[in-house]
């Protein structure tokens, strides 16, 4: 789960990270309210991208009206695709100087990586291709993990000027606190800002959590999953315990295990090809338990994406056999009754295939057509999606 800045804000607090909360606010009328507290504030748009500031979603408010101007304007804004639906309105600090820190996890090296420049601000890819000395990248151990002595060790090495360089080995440690204590996968701070008088400040912070970690660590996180800005579909298949993915295709996928259904993904892709370039629509694999409900519950997620024109449901009876799993589809056709209105290929192999075959011939549903091979049914559903596509 990514975190909005705000919320990475309080997570920074929690862990002793120099940073100013300010108030969220979702009207304009708020976003004044706020203002007449605090004074000079910034306006911030609170989506879950970056390059907000460029965008025109960071605003210099000086007047409580012209915060509820700039958050008039902020609010509905649509930033990299995303509706701004609330912004962050913040004291505004006095910027000296611009650095940027993070921590990350170095899934080829199988470690933490630590990466810092005092060359920041916003276009730290920039930084990155004109002058790459000046990002320093460390990586740290995750057994050792950050104490005072590696946290002086990165401070010197990113070239943290002395003024801010005791300030800059705390908070790094503090950063570090965030990192592993929430199960983070990223931590950054961009900027990273030198205040005048010399203070070293969070004014940005993006958080990724772990949600491997989150569901049985860390049920405080929870609070952090804001509804209104969840896919509904996603957030539906979350509430029905499935494992769900939405892509960007018109082919929905149901299928057992985890492997299945990527090499599913593969194949329809390459189906599509030769049927109008359609995709696949989504990753689901309902497990080992394919029963009526389970079964239900994925048709219903998949069949109420828009964009799905067929669906390619692939199952390797094991553990669950493929009577099961054909009894299985023949009960989610009669849960969903007049909402089934996508024609369904079904392709099922493994333990016990003979009987789920013969149970699905005499269903005869017109909505399913059996395919015996997965490139076969693969093919199929491609086909039937693009003729959906075309008549729709
Ligand atoms: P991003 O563009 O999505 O990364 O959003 P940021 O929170 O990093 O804000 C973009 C830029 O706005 C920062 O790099 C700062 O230069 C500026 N900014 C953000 N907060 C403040 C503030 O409190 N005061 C001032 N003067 N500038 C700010
Ligand atoms: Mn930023």
């Amino acid at each position: 789960m990514d975190l909005m800045e705000y919320q990475a804000k309080e997570l920074f607090a929690k862990h002793g990270v120099h940073v100013t909360l300010g108030i969220v606010a979702t009207t304009p009328a708020e976003a004044r309210a706020a203002a007449e507290e605090l004074g000079v504030v910034v306006v911030k748009a609170q989506v879950k991208a970056g390059g907000r500031g460029k965008a025109g979603g960071v605003k210099l408010a000086k007047t409580p009206d012209e915060a509820e101007q700039h958050a008039e304007a902020i609010l509905g804004m649509q930033i990299k695709g995303l509706t701004v639906n609330r912004v962050l309105i913040a004291p505004a600090a006095s910027i000296e100087e611009e650095y940027y820190f993070s921590f990350l996890l170095d899934r080829s090296n199988r470690q933490y990586l630590c990466i810092a420049s005092v060359e920041g601000g916003v276009e730290i890819e920039e930084v990155a291709k004109t002058n790459p000395d000046a990002v320093k990248q460390i990586a740290i151990d995750p057994g050792a993990g950050v104490d005072e002595a590696k946290a002086r060790e990165i401070a010197t090495e990113a070239k943290f000027p002395e003024p801010v360089f005791e300030q800059a080995v705390t908070m790094i440690q503090a950063l570090y606190k965030v990192y592993v204590e929430e199960d983070a996968t990223l931590v950054e701070v961009n900027p990273l800002a030198r205040l005048s008088g010399d203070v070293l400040e969070a004014l940005d912070g993006k958080v990724s959590l772990d949600d491997n970690a989150s569901e049985f660590r860390h049920p405080d996180h929870e609070a952090f999953v804001i509804r209104d800005e969840e896919d509904p579909l996603e957030a539906k298949a979350k509430d029905k315990g499935l494992n769900y993915v939405k892509l960007d295709g018109q082919v929905g996928i149901i299928g057992n295990g985890a492997g299945l259904v990527m090499s599913t993904l593969d194949v329809v892709a390459y189906a599509g090809e030769a049927h109008g370039g359609v995709k696949p629509a989504n990753f689901l694999d309902i497990g080992g338990g394919a029963n009526a409900q389970v079964m239900a519950d994925g048709l219903d997620v998949i069949l109420h994406d828009p964009q799905v024109k067929s669906v390619f449901v692939n199952v390797f009876g094991g553990i669950t056999a493929c009577d099961e799993v054909a009894n299985g589809i023949k009960g989610a056709l009669e849960i969903l009754g007049d909402e089934a209105t996508k024609p369904l290929v079904v392709r099922l192999d493994g333990n016990n295939v003979a009987e789920g075959r013969r149970i699905l011939d005499e269903l005869n549903h017109p909505l399913v057509t059996q395919v015996d091979t997965m490139d076969g049914a693969a093919d199929k559903a491609a086909e039937l999606a693009n003729l959906n596509q075309q008549s729709a």
